[in-house]
């Protein structure tokens, strides 16, 4: 039996991840489940798979869980702590499925006892990529990308010599706001932005679609999980989101990753690897669809593209500097705090402040060092969503 943890079970992926395992229950031995504030699902599925251990983010809320899982044998904890100690705990298989930066530091413990690493918290990469690669190369432990984009990468290099390629192009489905005007762009509510056309995802991660936040993010943890040059890396607005990614060689061919917009897809190709078995994914009729359609994206309305080269071309800890801020922005207008716009605003200006402050160090990188640039970015973060809040007053 595989021993298997998945961290941010009661999200999107994690509960598409325990869908894929429930299919095949006596393959997996479960040892831990983690989330945050939704005890009653946590509680029900760390019950339903017999998991050694249910870890909610919340260490207010672990007198919740306690009760939840009372009598059924299952541990329950609390806190980062906790969650770190729940993914040190031996594994073969782990998925990372929290959302932030507080998806690192339990990434790496599970990296450090030697397990098969999932990633789908690629905000863990772009904080900390050079950190987050050289523990898993230092203990001999395997990381698989569960972005969909990064998965199709990896699916179209099998086989193949890394140095052949020339290009990677990530795409993007441009999200609800693919053809609006700056000016709208402005005043796009939250409601709007949860609108995605294509995907069903966590919360976080479909406003930053419609940003272009996440792929900003994708083409940073491109570079950082394949080591491929920024210029390398291009990005491509595709609507249907049936190619997921595109690799090209130097002899001019394009290798295409095509699928159904369906996480189990990747989930279950990092789970299944290197074998690949039967998934209860939509099989794409392109008779159907008729056409696949591509353009380039428009910088100028989405800007977190071109800050994502900035960050890129900055290295050390720009990535994390760059993460953070985008959260801390994130959050704000999520609170109706700031306009859908100033998310960029806030991220340049926090990036501009500590890069001219020389806070974006291109030493060694220690999770000590992340994290203390992830805590000043988020201050400096706060203060310039005060000051957009000022102006829009
Ligand atoms: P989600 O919001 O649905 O779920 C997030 C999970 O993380 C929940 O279990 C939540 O309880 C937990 N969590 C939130 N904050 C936490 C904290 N501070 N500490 C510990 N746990 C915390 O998010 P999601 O859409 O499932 O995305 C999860 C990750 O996967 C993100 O990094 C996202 O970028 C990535 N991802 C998601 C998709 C998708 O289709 N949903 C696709 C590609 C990549
Ligand atoms: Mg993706």
């Amino acid at each position: 039996m595989r021993r298997i943890s998945v961290f941010g079970a009661t999200g999107s992926i994690g509960q598409s991840t325990l869908d894929l395992i429930g299919r095949d229950r006596e393959a997996y031995h479960v040892v831990a489940l983690s989330g945050g504030r939704n005890i009653a699902r946590l509680a029900r599925d760390a019950r339903s798979f017999g998991a050694e251990i249910a870890v909610t983010a919340h260490e207010e809320l672990l007198t919740d869980l306690r009760e939840a899982l009372a009598g059924s044998g299952v541990e329950a904890a609390a806190g980062p702590a906790a969650l770190r100690e729940a993914a040190a705990r031996p594994a073969d298989w782990v998925m990372s499925a929290i959302v932030g930066a507080a998806g690192l530091a339990p990434g790496l413990k599970a990296l450090e006892q030697g397990a098969t690493l999932a990633l789908a918290n690629k905000e863990s990469l772009v904080s900390a990529g050079p950190l987050l690669m050289a523990t898993a190369r230092a203990h001999g432990a395997t990381v698989l990308p569960v972005d969909s984009e990064h998965s199709a990468i990896f699916q179209a290099l099998i086989g193949e010599d890394i140095s052949a390629v020339e290009r990677v192009i990530i795409t993007a489905s441009g999200g609800p706001f693919r053809d609006w005007p700056v000016s709208r762009l402005a005043r796009a509510t939250l409601q709007e932005a949860l609108n995605h056309p294509n995907w069903v995802m966590g919360q976080r991660i479909t406003i930053d679609s419609a940003s272009m936040f996440n792929k900003a993010l994708e083409v940073i943890e491109a570079k950082e999980f394949f080591g491929f040059a920024p210029e390398q890396i291009e990005v491509l607005v595709h609507p249907e989101s049936i190619v997921h990614a595109l690799v090209g060689f130097r002899d001019g061919a394009l290798m295409a990753h095509l699928g159904a917009p369906d996480m189990r897809h990747a989930i279950g190709f990092a789970l299944n690897w290197p074998k690949r078995r039967e998934l209860p994914v939509a099989r794409p009729d392109l008779a159907q669809l008729g056409q696949l359609r591509f353009q380039r994206p428009d910088e100028a309305r989405f800007p977190a593209l071109r800050l994502a080269r900035e960050v890129m071309a900055a290295g050390g800890l720009a990535g994390a500097v760059f993460n953070a801020a985008k959260e801390a922005a994130l959050d704000a207008f999520i609170a109706g705090r700031i306009g859908f716009m100033d998310m960029a605003g806030v991220v340049e200006r926090v990036l501009a402040e500590m890069s001219s402050a020389g806070g974006l160090d291109d030493g060694a990188m220690t999770l000590d060092k992340v994290t203390a640039a992830d805590h000043l970015a988020r201050i400096k973060a706060g203060e310039a969503i005060a000051r957009a809040q000022q102006q829009e007053a």
